[in-house]
């Protein structure tokens, strides 16, 4: 239970260690303080070099935000399309919203990371329901891209074929001439090209370094990449001195839910959750609707029993433990479908546990299918994230960012059940993962220096490896 004395006592000036800043209206956004009451705290310690880091941030920010003098001259710079080397403008990163939630929540913090390397201020594109799930991270001035913005009509139908796509001035070799345009498009997502992905080669970054307004689409976590550009090496070295903490800081840092959702973890969270011994975390992602959800069942069964995350049920003689000293489990489930979590709340209804324990099974919603645009289903999504990352041990699907959100932001290592295949059970079912962190699902194997298409990339750094629950992609350990 939540009392008011409890929130009076976290001090004022060391919310999460010092990562968060200080000056916000309380009322506004009851997560930043509250969340303390529900979660175990930061996993890790955060470098003084990176709460230092956000707080010279939060000045620029303060500086350059939305309808200061400086935004206001950059935005006239853009409109005039003519470059010039004035000084006394802003540099501007623009995450545009694309994909779901997950993968959102993923890109936002690589923007925010890439706008804190490259010292540019981080504008959100406030389309598709962003300003009713996060609260605002940064005090006094705001993170949303004002409507008004010139190209926000734009964002849409920028692809690898717009004339102001990265890749495509490469390809035409526009960038070969002196002029330096004042904003340029990104194309960052799984199917980017040789020509895009040369943002992640030093050369290039020399060259946008200079371009005030950038404009990035993805919908990868492409944090593991950056570390691979020799010349943030150092920077990041200091920001994370410990690899796997990247996401669990700055999505602690940025991702507050806003007080409706706040209300949907809450109210959870006291009614299923709070008075349980134990919770217990299951997140069900089924990539391929032809999978046999017997099988999927069967996967789920055979990870929390060898893992024993969950006790067996006892089939043969239904006893009444007496001994008094059982736990109580509450199980949180959550998936598009209820049928996994149906079947395990009957079993442990029908049949008593083998330690005597008992165990409740809980999922909040099962929306069948993703709806993005849709208001209350991306509270939903966001406020099951949240509410698994709450748990003390955690179940996630391989290949979701869903469950890469919720165990990263919880600090806590899953158990990954490898990806459900058609026809069989995998065995073994899961496996524990070894790094917090989210894995990248298509990294830009290229070679810089080489000027090659190169899948070696992973030996140049040690910290960068293949991903557990994919081995195209890569991850930060
Ligand atoms: P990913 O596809 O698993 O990597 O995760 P994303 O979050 O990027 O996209 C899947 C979307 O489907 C989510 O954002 C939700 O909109 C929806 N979705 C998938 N699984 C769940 C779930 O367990 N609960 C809810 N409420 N929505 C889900």
């Amino acid at each position: 239970k939540v009392s008011e004395e409890d929130i009076l006592i976290v001090p004022k000036d060391k919310i999460l260690g010092g990562l968060l800043p200080t000056g916000f209206d309380e009322t506004s956004c009851l997560s930043r303080k509250e969340s303390l009451l529900y979660n175990k705290g930061l996993q890790h310690k955060p470098s003084s070099y990176l709460i230092s880091g956000l707080r010279r941030y939060e000045a620029l920010h303060k500086q350059c935000g939305p309808y200061t003098e400086l935004y206001n001259r950059t935005v006239d710079l853009m409109k005039s399309g003519q470059y010039s080397s004035d000084s006394s403008v802003c540099n501007y990163v623009i995450w545009i919203s694309y994909s779901g939630l997950g993968n959102r929540i993923l890109t936002l913090t690589s923007a925010f990371l890439y706008a804190l390397l490259t010292n540019r201020v981080l504008l959100v594109d406030p389309r598709v329901n962003l300003p009713d799930l996060f609260c605002e991270p940064f005090p006094e001035v705001s993170w949303l891209l004002p409507l008004d913005f010139p190209m926000i009509d734009q964002f849409s139908s920028f692809n690898q074929k717009s004339p102001h796509s990265y890749g495509y001035m490469v390809r035409n070799n526009v960038t070969g001439n002196s002029r330096i345009p004042s904003f340029l498009y990104l194309h960052l997502a799984h199917d980017f090209d040789v020509q895009d992905k040369l943002f992640f080669c030093d050369t290039d970054q020399t060259f946008l370094h200079k371009v005030p307004w950038l404009f990035v689409k993805s919908n990868n976590y492409y944090v593991p990449a950056l570390f691979l550009i020799p010349s943030f090496e150092q920077e990041l070295n200091n920001l994370f001195p410990e690899k796997e903490t990247v996401f669990h800081f700055l999505g602690r840092y940025l991702f507050h839910p806003t007080n409706s959702v706040w209300g949907l973890i809450t109210r959870y969270h006291q009614a299923y959750l709070a008075q349980a011994d134990e919770k217990i975390g299951i997140q069900i992602r089924v990539f391929d609707l032809g999978v046999n959800s017997k099988h999927v069942l069967d996967q789920i069964l055979a990870c929390t029993t060898k893992e024993n995350l969950l006790p067996q049920v006892n089939l043969n003689e239904p006893t009444v433990n007496s001994s008094g000293k059982t736990k109580t489990i509450s199980v949180l489930m959550t998936s598009l479908s209820p049928r996994y979590f149906k079947e395990i709340r009957s079993m442990y209804w029908e049949n008593p546990t083998v330690t005597g324990d008992i165990v409740g099974v809980f999922q909040p919603s099962h929306e069948e299918h993703q709806q993005t645009e849709k208001l209350m289903h991306d509270r939903k999504a966001w406020a099951e994230m949240y509410l698994l990352s709450l748990t003390d041990k955690l179940v996630t699907s391989a290949w979701s960012t869903f469950g890469y959100v919720a165990y990263s932001l919880g600090g806590l290592k899953p158990w990954i059940l490898y990806k459900f295949e058609n026809g069989t059970v995998h065995n073994p079912p899961c496996f524990r993962a070894m790094s917090l962190e989210p894995c990248y699902h298509s990294p830009p194997y290229y070679n810089c220096k080489k000027k090659t298409e190169s899948h070696n990339t992973v030996n140049i750094v040690p910290h960068v490896r293949h991903c557990e629950d994919n081995n195209w992609g890569l991850k930060l350990f």
